[in-house]
């Protein structure tokens, strides 16, 4: 029920499990991180709390510096250590966690598994991976513009992938996302206190708009693919 990511010079690990655990009040069965570490993607994701995530994580995975997280709270699949998040695409190469519920998942399984797509987990979400491996064709935003008109359902998601180590990309349907703002480096959330020790200044995203992020740079598309002028919302409030 929670999102989180991290791209900039810092280690991404305890970044995305802080912020997981800033997301915890919005309740979760279980969750998991992906990191782009030595040219390729590791996933770390298990049924439970966080502190069963972070005993598996050990302090390992120092050198990541992207990397997206997720805490479930699973609608389509029961809770277990192959359903969390994040969803990986056939070639191990992309790496999506979401928030929401695909109301055609099944009928996109399908239509996936007879292209010779094969599914590991029981979830609505493990479907949007494969998408974006199906309409991947260089460009991992352009795979998530062509892959958005298909969904129907809510969705927050964030997309990362080995080919495009300094990329993240996020996408809101009905479930929030914001975009968190600073210097040489750029996070996502579901909500603002995962990112306060680290920022106020943020975009929050509206129902069709896409993020593209790179280190300390985003730029906003409508669902079109029309680039928006984004106001920074500043958080004056403490927690
Ligand atoms: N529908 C997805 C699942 O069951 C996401 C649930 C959530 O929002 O955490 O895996």
């Amino acid at each position: 029920c929670g999102i989180v990511g991290y791209l900039g010079p810092r280690p991404a690990v305890p970044i995305l499990v802080q912020g997981l655990e800033r997301l915890e009040y919005r309740g979760y069965d279980s969750a998991g991180i992906a990191v782009l570490n030595g040219g390729g993607l590791v996933v770390e994701k298990s049924a439970g709390k966080l502190h069963v995530l972070k005993s598996r994580l050990n302090g390992n995975l120092a050198g990541a510096r992207v990397g997206i997280g997720h805490t479930r709270w699973a609608t389509h699949g029961r809770p277990s250590d192959v359903n969390a998040h994040p969803h990986l695409d056939c070639t191990g190469r992309i790496a999506v966690v979401h928030n929401g519920i695909i109301e055609n998942y099944q009928e996109l399984r399908q239509e996936l598994a007879a292209k010779g797509h094969r599914f590991i987990s029981e979830t609505d979400t493990e479907v949007l991976a494969h998408l974006v491996e199906e309409f991947y064709a260089g460009d991992l935003l352009q795979a998530v513009f062509k892959m958005l008109p298909v969904l129907r359902g809510s969705y927050a998601l964030a997309v990362m992938s080995a080919d495009h180590p300094r990329e993240l990309v996020g996408a809101r349907q009905d479930s929030p996302l914001i975009v968190g703002l600073a210097a040489g480096e750029t996070y996502l959330a579901s909500d603002i206190p995962a990112l306060l020790p680290y920022t106020r200044d943020n975009y929050i995203l509206e129902n069709g708009e896409v993020a593209w992020i790179t280190p300390g740079e985003v730029t906003v598309y409508d669902a079109d693919g029309s680039r928006k002028s984004k106001e920074v919302f500043h958080v004056a409030w403490d927690l």
